[in-house]
């Protein structure tokens, strides 16, 4: 039987090459809630095993079951029915039906909701599983991180009112926030949230390109505050979907076609308040987004899986000029490039995913009443350092995992050519789907912009310098060297941005944030060349198989090297001065074109 976990080793070996006892340890707080919860496991390696066992199952349900189905429903699409309700394509109600009898639709959510209290990670293992079977289908089973802004925010009343049908997956969610003139700028959100003389709050207006807005539970962020025109003006709502909630129409769009993307009129609606007042996107819609950047690094990170994987096959397979194309130089290259790519990507998920479940782990500690002081005290100095670590490895995993996504969907099309171009092969849907990857959840663009001020404030200097830190084998010295030179490369670049403001800074943010992620990536292969675990991966054919350390090797030296020459490229662009962006704008771009 197929299995997207068993037939991925890079996902194996990075699972053993972390330290998931420790991320255990973080969310099962002393293993407490074992006597109270027949799912919570009693210590670190019966928690590793569940890990496993439910990433093993999903793997099997994901290749067997979603993935032959995912085209018939890209071609059969969603529909808005005369009655004002969505109609999704049959397969899709199996699929959901088949998830929440495995029981994964709570994976982070607390045991006492019937959740698995699982890390992010896992969830992001899975979220790369079931995208790569069905990359809409990941928009309806990712959108968990509704149930963990109720879980995080709300009070217990709403907990209970909302949590136990999402993690048993009878109710799925959307996360309602975009408006005609609220996009990457959501402090700009006009629709109103008021409340009548007994204090029961409502929504009322418009909102668009929502993801499954056909969902059960809504999150919506409104206006509460109409003298304060800012961010600080905003409140989050829930509310079950009801009679005036109007789904006006679907979008009709380029790629996810499985995934419903809808504009949502609330004529009036009934909702109760998440958390406080105003705060609904500084804090409450920041930290959804957050999550939800991960998870569609996830996204990306499947779809580029599957992209790479069909061109590999077809490569193998395919014969020109007297052989099979793979042993073209330049279709060899693209393959490698891609490889990389993924496991590039892959790699900074999970170690973000590794941060982000350090924060969440370490607040829980804090909030744990039989926390010992001293431990309490140490824990809360670190998780400063963990929050801006979070808050950097974010947006950069979002940026690079959906800008890969693209890429090796496109490079996947250019291996099988002409074919690659036609509906006989999925490569074409895979390029279509990866294109929202990197618009929504903010663009790449404001990626960079949050990843920048990062790199700019010190903190990539202090995180890379911790990574340096690792106990590293003697086979991987002279990588290091050249990384510690790359991280000087950095501060020079850092220190000439600041000096030229903040238009520069944004100008040149983009090729900043790309010398500290190919330092960040470069380590992070280093590591898992060094790593404690070691398997054996099958390579090339006649079941040949390798060290997986010594593979990750072949890779750091690869990546080091090719980004070193890069990093370089980018620094003398970013020394150069060059402001022709401003300055020469109206003379290069001419006049705004009239179109016909
Ligand atoms: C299929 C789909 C599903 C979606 N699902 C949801 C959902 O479930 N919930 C939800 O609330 N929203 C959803 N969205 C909305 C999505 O998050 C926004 O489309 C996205 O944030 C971009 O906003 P915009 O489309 O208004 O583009 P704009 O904000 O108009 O941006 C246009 C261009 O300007 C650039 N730009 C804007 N501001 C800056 C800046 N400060 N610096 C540099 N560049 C900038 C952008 O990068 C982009 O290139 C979805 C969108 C789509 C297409």
């Amino acid at each position: 039987m197929a299995n997207f976990y068993k037939d991925n080793d890079d996902i194996k070996f990075l699972l053993n090459h972390m330290d998931l006892g420790e991320l255990a340890d973080l969310m099962e707080q002393g293993y407490k809630y074992a006597e109270q919860f027949d799912t919570a496991p009693a210590n670190a390696q019966d928690a590793i095993e569940n890990y496993e066992l439910v990433i093993d199952s999903l793997g099997q349900l994901c290749a067997d079951f979603v993935a032959p189905r995912s085209e018939e429903m890209d071609h059969e699409g969603n529909e808005l029915l005369p009655d004002g309700s969505v109609k999704r394509p049959k397969a899709m109600y199996e699929i959901l039906d088949q998830l929440a009898k495995a029981q994964v639709m709570g994976m982070t959510l607390p045991h006492r909701f019937g959740g698995l209290n699982f890390p992010s990670l896992m969830l992001s293992v899975a979220n790369e599983m079931v995208s790569r079977a069905d990359a809409s289908l990941m928009n309806i089973f990712g959108l968990q991180g509704i149930a963990e802004t109720i879980n995080f925010f709300a009070d217990e009343e709403l907990k209970q009112k909302y949590l136990p049908d999402l993690a048993n997956g009878k109710h799925t969610g959307a996360m309602v926030l975009t408006e005609p003139d609220a996009g990457s700028d959501l402090q700009a959100c006009k629709v109103k949230a008021f409340q009548d003389a007994d204090g029961q709050w409502y929504v009322h207006g418009v909102k668009r390109f929502i993801t499954n807005g056909c969902g059960e539970v809504l999150l919506i962020m409104a206006r509460s505050e109409p003298e304060i025109s800012d961010g600080r003006g905003l409140s989050l709502f829930s509310c079950y979907k009801s009679p005036t909630v109007h789904i006006r129409r679907l979008e009709d769009k380029l790629g996810i076609h499985a995934s419903p993307t809808c504009e949502i009129f609330f004529d009036n609606t009934p909702v109760e308040l998440v958390g406080e007042r105003q705060r609904g996107l500084i804090t409450y819609v920041m930290a959804l987004m957050n999550g939800a950047r991960i998870g569609i690094s996830a996204q990306g990170l499947g779809i580029g899986e599957a992209a790479y994987r069909i061109a590999r096959d077809y490569a193998a397979s395919r014969e020109q000029f007297g052989g099979p194309i793979e042993k073209l130089p330049p279709i060899r290259d693209l393959l490698i490039n891609m490889k990389i790519s993924v496991e590039e990507s892959r790699s900074l998920l999970y170690e973000a995913c590794r941060v982000v479940d350090h924060e969440i782990g370490m607040n829980k500690t804090i909030e744990n009443p039989d926390s010992d002081p001293a431990l309490v005290k140490e824990t809360k100095k670190r998780l400063r350092m963990i929050k801006r670590y979070a808050a950097m490895l974010t947006p950069m995993t979002k940026y690079i995992s959906t800008e890969m996504a693209n890429q090796v969907a496109s490079d996947s099309i250019s291996v099988l050519g002409g074919s690659g171009y036609m509906r006989d092969y999925a490569c074409e849907r895979y390029f279509r789907d990866a294109r929202i990857t990197n618009i929504y959840e903010g663009t790449t663009q404001l990626q960079v912009v949050a990843a920048v001020r990062h790199v700019t404030n010190g903190t990539a200097e202090k995180y890379i310098a911790e990574l340096a830190e690792y106990d590293y084998e003697p086979q991987t010295v002279e990588l290091l060297e050249i990384l510690k030179a790359n991280t000087e490369t950095m501060q020079e670049c850092v220190k000439f941005i600041k000096e030229r403001g903040i238009d520069y800074m944004d100008l040149y943010g983009r090729d900043l944030v790309d010398i500290a992620v190919k330092i960040i990536g470069g380590y992070l292969f280093c590591q898992q060349a060094c790593s404690k675990f070691d398997m054996q991966t099958a390579v090339g054919k006649n079941g040949k198989t390798m060290s997986m350390k010594e593979r990750k090797l072949a890779i750091a030296k690869r990546y080091i090297n090719r980004c070193n020459f890069e990093i370089e490229a980018c620094r003398k662009r970013i020394l150069s001065g060059c402001k022709s962006s401003f300055e020469l704008y109206e003379e290069i771009a001419g006049p705004v074109p009239e179109l016909a």
